[in-house]
């Protein structure tokens, strides 16, 4: 069903996943309508194209569908002011629609979006300006860095590459409450909310079967992962 959610512009791809019941909350309509994916893709030809896509470096840029899914199930924690991470934060787009999540009505929410590839990262900075987020990665309300730049705790964080089991290090970065969207798996892979409660209890649920890059080391995912 995901995949008929292909539009001829931006505003389309929108419309259609509202229509497929894939967008739900107007705020999330509303924050992915101010992000072009054509400021995100390699080939703007396909920028409207319902599915993943390689940016280069054995990356791809997830699909629509599956950033929806995202924001969706992420949305309770992505409120005026909240403090986000996007693990494997590759083209950028992801960082751009929180970014609108959290940052509005006078509120400035801070996203930190980190990728193991540093031309990856730079490459990112170059669309999120190109899509009118200068300023917010001026003042930091966007930052975007190379490696490991852990400072939470964070009210939502989303992965972007498959761990082989669920990181204890992410957990622990959790904010109480929290919630993270993770993909977790090898060969066959399921996407886990885990939920941390005020008083710090962590649960999880299994949302939906997926398809993601792994979360990896820079040399195995030059040579093509395996
Ligand atoms: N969410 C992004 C990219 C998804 S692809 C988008 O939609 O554009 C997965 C990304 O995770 C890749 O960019 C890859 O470089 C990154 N990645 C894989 N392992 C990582 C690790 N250990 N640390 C940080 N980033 C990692």
């Amino acid at each position: 069903m995901a995949w008929r959610c292909t539009g001829r512009t931006n505003a389309e791809l929108i419309a259609n996943m509202s229509k497929h019941g894939i967008v739900n909350a107007d705020r999330v309509a509303t924050a992915m309508a101010k992000v072009d994916r054509a400021n995100y893709v390699t080939r703007k030809a396909d920028a409207y194209q319902d599915s993943p896509q390689p940016i280069g470096h054995g990356a791809t840029i997830s699909a629509p569908h599956m950033h929806a899914h995202a924001m969706e199930h992420l949305l309770p924690f992505l409120f005026p002011g909240a403090k986000v991470l996007d693990v494997g934060s590759g083209s950028g787009y992801l960082c751009a629609v929180l970014h609108h999540l959290v940052s509005f009505n006078g509120e400035a929410g801070k996203v930190v979006g980190i990728d193991h590839i540093p031309e990856l990262v730079d490459w990112s900075v170059s669309n999120l300006k190109q899509d009118g987020l200068g300023d917010a990665l001026q003042d930091k309300r966007i930052e975007v860095m190379a490696g490991d730049g852990r400072q939470g705790p964070y009210d939502a964080i989303h992965v972007g590459a498959a761990a082989p089991t669920l990181p204890h290090a992410l957990v622990d970065q959790l904010a109480s409450p929290g919630r993270m969207f993770i993909p977790v798996g090898t060969v066959s892979q399921q996407i886990l909310q885990v939920d941390k409660d005020a008083k710090g209890n962590v649960t999880k649920r299994e949302l939906m079967g997926v398809v993601y890059v792994p979360l990896t080391d820079v040399e195995k995912q030059k040579q093509g992962y395996y």
